[in-house]
C-alpha cells in the first residue's frame, strides 16, 4: 500500500536544475511537463544570469505522451542554442518523457558538434530525489564532456561539497573551503558559483586529486572520475564546522596532498588562536545557557546532521539527544555514517535515525526528555514543535523560511563562529 510522507525535506531528481543553475552561465533545458520547473524553483536566489522562469522547457502534453516528445525536445534544444547565450546546456528529463520512453540521449547526441556543449542527465522524479539528481548532473559532465588529461597541475584540487541551493549555505561554504585549501598552498578548483563555470570544469581532469566533503552525496561521482579520468580522491565525510573538525580536516588534506606538516600546523595554530580567543570572550554566556539547553537535536540532511552534531559536542560540550537524517540516504551508506556519530570527543556517542517522515520525527522530539528546554536545529518544520516545548530553534536545513543567506557559511573556523552567533542570538532572546 502507498505510504504518505509527512513534511518531505527534498525535491524530486529534476530539482537538479538547481545544480546546473549553480554553474555560472550553464542553462538547464527541461524535457518535462509545464508545471515541474515552477514547482521546483524557489526563492533562494537565481543564478544571477538565468532565472528559472526562462529555463527552456518542452512543456510536454497529452499529445506528446501518445506520439512521443522527441521532436519537441529537438526543436527546444535547437532554439535554446540560437537565442540563449550560455556556456553549457544540460537537458534534464522529468517523469513523463521517461515513462513514455523518449530517447532523450539520442536527441542530445545530435548536438555533439554544436559550438557549445550540450549534455543530458536523466532526472525523472521517480528515480530518486534531488541529491541523486545532483549526482546525475556531475556524472553527465564526467561521462559526456570531460576527457582524461596527461597534463597535471601540481597542487590543483577539485573540491566537491553538498548540493547547491538545497544547502542554503552552499556558496559561502564552498568559498570558505577554497580559502582553507589555499592556505595549505594548494590550488582549489570548484565549478559552482560566481566566476567559476566552464573554465573550471575544463580544469577538472588536470587536478592532482578530488576532495569530497560530504557524508555520501558525490561519492559515486568520485569513483567514476577515478575510473574514467584517473583522478584519485580523498573522501572527508564530515562537513568541518568549528576548530576541532576543521583542524582534523586540514591535517587529513595536508597528509593526502603531501603538504609539509609544519606548514599545516602553522595554519591550524593561527586559526585556533583566534577562534579560542573569541570563544573565551563569551565563556560566561555559554555557561549560563548550558543550564537552559542541556541537550540538542539536529534534523537535517546527512551533511548538516553529522557536521553540526560533531561541532556542538566537540567544540561546545553539549550533549546530543537523538539526531535525524532526512535526505533518504541510500541504505549502503548508512552504517558508515552511523559510525561517524560515534566518533565524538569525551567518549560520547550520538544516537541517529534515518527518517524522512516529519510526523515520526516530531513525535520522538515531543516524547524525549531533554532535561530542560531542547535546542533544535532543523528545517522550518521544526519551529512549531520546538516552540511548543519552549525550546530554542534555529533553521539550518531545508525548508528554509527563517533566514536569508547571500554568502554566509558554517564551514571552517569562521563558519563555526557564525553558527555559535546564530545559536546564541536565539538563546539570548529568551532573556528579553
Ligand atoms: S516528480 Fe516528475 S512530474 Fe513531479 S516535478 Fe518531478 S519530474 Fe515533474
Amino acid at each position: 500500500m502507498a505510504k504518505l510522507l509527512d513534511k518531505q525535506r527534498y525535491k524530486c531528481a529534476l530539482g537538479a536544475m538547481q545544480t546546473v543553475q549553480a554553474i555560472d552561465r550553464a542553462l538547464p533545458i527541461l524535457h518535462s511537463g509545464p508545471g515541474c520547473a515552477q514547482k521546483l524553483s524557489e526563492n533562494t536566489g537565481s543564478s544571477g544570469y538565468f532565472s528559472p522562469n526562462i529555463f527552456p522547457c518542452t512543456s510536454i502534453n497529452e499529445k506528446d505522451v501518445v506520439f512521443g516528445g522527441v521532436k519537441k525536445l529537438d526543436s527546444t534544444i535547437e532554439n535554446a542554442l540560437k537565442v540563449i547565450d550560455a556556456d553549457l546546456y544540460v537537458v534534464l528529463t522529468g517523469c513523463i518523457p521517461e515513462i513514455v520512453g523518449d530517447d532523450s540521449g539520442e536527441v542530445v547526441s545530435r548536438y555533439e558538434d554544436a559550438e557549445k556543449p550540450v549534455l543530458y542527465a536523466p532526472t525523472a522524479g521517480f528515480k530518486g530525489n534531488n541529491f541523486k539528481g545532483h549526482e546525475q548532473v556531475v556524472d553527465a559532465i564526467v561521462d559526456q564532456y570531460l576527457k582524461k588529461s596527461d597534463e597535471k597541475i601540481e597542487g590543483l584540487v577539485n573540491i566537491w561539497a553538498d548540493v547547491p541551493y538545497q544547502d542554503l549555505f552552499w556558496l559561502g561554504n564552498i568559498r570558505e573551503l577554497e580559502k582553507l585549501i589555499s592556505e595549505l598552498g594548494l590550488i582549489p578548483n570548484t565549478i559552482f558559483g560566481y566566476k567559476r563555470g566552464i573554465e573550471n570544469i575544463n580544469k577538472i581532469p588536470k587536478a592532482q586529486f578530488n576532495l569530497l566533503v560530504s557524508p555520501w552525496v558525490g561519492l559515486g561521482n568520485m569513483k567514476k572520475m577515478e575510473r574514467k579520468l584517473g583522478i584519485p580522491y580523498l573522501h572527508y565525510p564530515t562537513l568541518p564546522i568549528g576548530a576541532t573538525e576543521t583542524s582534523k580536516f586540514l591535517r587529513a588534506v595536508g597528509e593526502f596532498a603531501g603538504v609539509d606538516k609544519d606548514k599545516v600546523e602553522a595554519v591550524i595554530s593561527e586559526h585556533e588562536d583566534y577562534y579560542y580567543y573569541l570563544i573565551g570572550r563569551y565563556a560566561d554566556l555559554f555557561l549560563e545557557n548550558r543550564v537552559i539547553n542541556k541537550q540538542f537535536t539536529v534534523v537535517a540532511d546527512a551533511q548538516y546532521s553529522l557536521g553540526i552534531t560533531k561541532f556542538l559536542v566537540n567544540d561546545l560540550g553539549l550533549v546530543p539527544a537523538k539526531q535525524f537524517i532526512t535526505d533518504d540516504t541510500p541504505k549502503n551508506y548508512r552504517d558508515k555514517i552511523t559510525e561517524e556519530f560515534k566518533k565524538l570527543n569525551f567518549g560520547i556517542e550520538a544516537d541517529v535515525s534515518f527518517e524522512t517522515d516529519g510526523y515520526k520525527i516530531h513525535e520522538e522530539i515531543k516524547t524525549h526528555d531533554y532535561h530542560g528546554y531542547p535546542l533544535v536545529l532543523g528545517g522550518y518544520y521544526e519551529k512549531e514543535v520546538t516552540e511548543s516545548l519552549k525550546g530554542n530553534f534555529l533553521n539550518v536545513s531545508w525548508p528554509h523560511q527563517d533566514k536569508v543567506v547571500f554568502d554566509d557559511f558554517y564551514v571552517g573556523y569562521t563558519g563555526g563562529i557564525r553558527l555559535i552567533e546564530d545559536i546564541y542570538t536565539v538563546a539570548v532572546q529568551r532573556f528579553n
